[in-house]
């Protein structure tokens, strides 16, 4: 399932410091969104509000349509993941799946069930009785978005998931991502301050800048059509 996400005026402060400084965002449902920027303009805690990890200083955020700013994190049909995919590394792949089902009280066929369909989803079949340390950084990403996968959420939440891997791989994963968007058809927003990852990935991208969005559009507009030097500068169009 698939929902739309709309921002009204949302401001972020943290003391007198404001990082979100009202920011107005439509998110169609099914999109793949990304959001770019240079470190520190706000798209941590961008996402973290949307999540329901952080709280919306003003302003308001709609989940197919319904507000959420007071709704508990856990009852958002939101998954989220994120840079650092810490497994547990004494549990199988099949238990790190499993686990977060087990503690919600699904039974057991049900999470059997879930389990093997966001494993054969992300070609991890063959190594659900590895233990973590015995895969490789792709794998492992992998399986920390299959612990996602398996809540079935409506909403995918990317957090610069692949800035720990190498290169090559990081090129692999945008392409696996890519695939589980088109499998899934999902609302996904991927957060990242790479440049490439943005113009190869989205739908549309969002540039922030210091808390504010600079423009909103296609990969190809945004080239194209630069709002201003700033985004002309970030995305390298030749302006
Ligand atoms: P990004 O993810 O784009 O690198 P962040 O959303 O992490 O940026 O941070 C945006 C700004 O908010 C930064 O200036 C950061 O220092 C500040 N910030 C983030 N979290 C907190 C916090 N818990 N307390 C105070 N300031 C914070
Ligand atoms: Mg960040």
């Amino acid at each position: 399932m698939s929902t739309s996400i709309e921002l009204r005026k949302v401001v972020k402060r943290f003391g007198a410091v404001e990082v979100i400084k009202g920011i107005d965002l439509d998110i169609a449902p099914g999109e793949f969104t990304v959001f770019v920027g240079p470190s520190g303009c706000g798209k941590s805690t961008l996402l973290r509000m949307i999540a329901g990890l952080e709280n919306i200083t003003s302003g308001d955020l709609l989940v197919a349509g319904d507000r959420m700013n007071d709704v508990h994190a856990s009852k958002r049909g939101i998954a989220m993941v994120f840079q650092s995919y810490a497994l547990y590394p004494h549990m199988t792949v099949y238990k790190n799946l499993a686990f977060g089902l087990e503690t919600a009280g699904y039974k057991r066929a049900e999470i059997d069930r879930r389990v093997r369909a966001a494993a054969e989803t992300l070609q991890i079949t063959d190594y659900l009785e590895r233990r973590p340390k015995a895969l490789s950084g792709g794998q492992r990403q992998r399986v920390a978005i299959g612990r996602s996968i398996v809540r079935d959420p409506n909403i995918f939440l990317f957090d610069e998931p692949l800035s720990n891997l190498d290169a090559e791989l990081r090129v692999q994963m945008r392409v696996e991502i890519a695939k589980l968007h088109e499998r899934l058809g999902n609302t996904m927003i991927y957060v990242t301050h790479d440049q490439v990852e943005a113009m190869t990935m989205a739908d549309r991208i969002v540039v922030l800048k210091a808390g504010e969005v600079m423009q909103v559009g296609s990969p190809l507009d945004l080239y194209n059509r630069p709002a201003n030097q700033f985004v002309a500068g970030f995305i390298g169009s030749p302006k």
